[in-house]
């Protein structure tokens, strides 16, 4: 009888969500909960509680998932979201409070994780995940095991420079494709668009969901405005490709929701931007796990760490 099940826990930055999932990543056991965020001891011990409560005999590693960039010493270096986390080790921490071994991962990495295992990246070799949001989020999944790069901040594809003119960006640099295509770039083109033009969004909440409505009934403003999004994001896709040539390109977030009338712009203005054989060679896809995706990539984080590089 060996350790079949492992436990994964998704730190969003309302909620807390746990589940212990099998290796075959059939959950079987689901915690949701409000997070306590505002102090790091808060949350250290809530995270030890979820475990516990999901705990069992046949229950392997614990792998969690947090909005930010991560170390290789399983410490959160900054989380925009959670800002207690920043500077705690809070993988070490868990696991000396458990007598455990846990790993700590990006929540944008461990999405592209679950997606390239049970999802939409299933049977390709490499997977670039974005998550469109509220922010870009981006994940890289090489040969079944995430690209974290040296310092963790590998897959930060919303941060590529994609217009020289363009505002600045939360990060300290300017024109990033998450300050076009996350929500509120969507709301600022939107609303610069009706200072001067007649749309149906007049009046409306400026939401990409509200905006992509106009646009499928063929409002003008509203299609400059996701048709900019989707070229914002062919260009950074473009930048990915032709750095890791990658074999699956998977969409998820909230914005995704929009489905192939933004998933086939994107894939056109990428067409237009990389090699040939390059985009042959890649498919697109929406993401696929819906609302269990932090949980099974927490756990398969634990999983795949918890093994021996091949
Ligand atoms: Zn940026």
């Amino acid at each position: 009888m060996g350790l079949k099940m492992f436990i994964g826990l998704d730190i969003g930055g309302t909620y807390l969500k746990g589940a212990a999932i099998t290796a075959e990543g059939e959950v079987k056991q689901r915690l949701h909960e409000p997070i306590a965020k505002l102090h790091a001891d808060d949350l250290l011990s809530q995270l030890e509680a979820a475990v516990r409560s999901l705990d069992g005999p046949d229950r392997n590693a614990v792998g969690v998932g947090v909005p930010g960039i991560v170390d290789s010493q399983s410490r959160v270096r900054v989380s925009p979201n959670i800002p207690s986390l920043n500077g705690i080790p809070v993988g070490s921490e868990l696991g000396r409070r458990l007598g455990r071994r846990v790993f700590l991962e990006n929540d944008a990495n461990a999405a592209a994780l679950a997606e390239a295992w049970l999802g939409a990246g299933r049977g390709a070799n490499s997977v670039l995940l974005l998550t469109l949001g509220t922010g870009i989020g981006g994940g890289v999944v090489l040969g079944g095991r995430i690209w974290t790069g040296v310092s963790g901040y590998a897959g930060e594809i919303g941060h590529i420079h994609v217009d020289p003119d363009g505002v600045r960006c939360g990060c300290g640099s300017w024109g990033c494709l998450e300050t076009i295509a996350g929500a509120p770039g969507w709301q600022r083109r939107a609303e610069d668009a009706l200072k001067v033009r007649e749309s149906l969004l007049r009046g409306q909440h400026l939401e990409p969901k509200v905006i992509v409505e106009a646009a499928r009934q063929g409002d003008a403003v509203a299609l400059d405005v996701v048709d900019g999004a989707a070229r914002a994001l062919g260009t950074g896709i473009a930048a990915a490709l032709l750095l890791l040539n990658v074999d699956r390109v998977v969409i998820a977030g909230g914005v995704a929701a929009a489905g192939d009338f933004l998933l086939d712009r994107i894939v056109g203005e990428t067409r237009q931007r990389v090699f040939g054989n390059v985009f042959a060679d890649c498919t697109f896809r929406l993401a696929e796990l819906g609302a269990d995706t932090g949980v099974i990539g927490a756990a398969r984080v634990a999983m795949v760490q918890g093994s021996p590089s091949p």
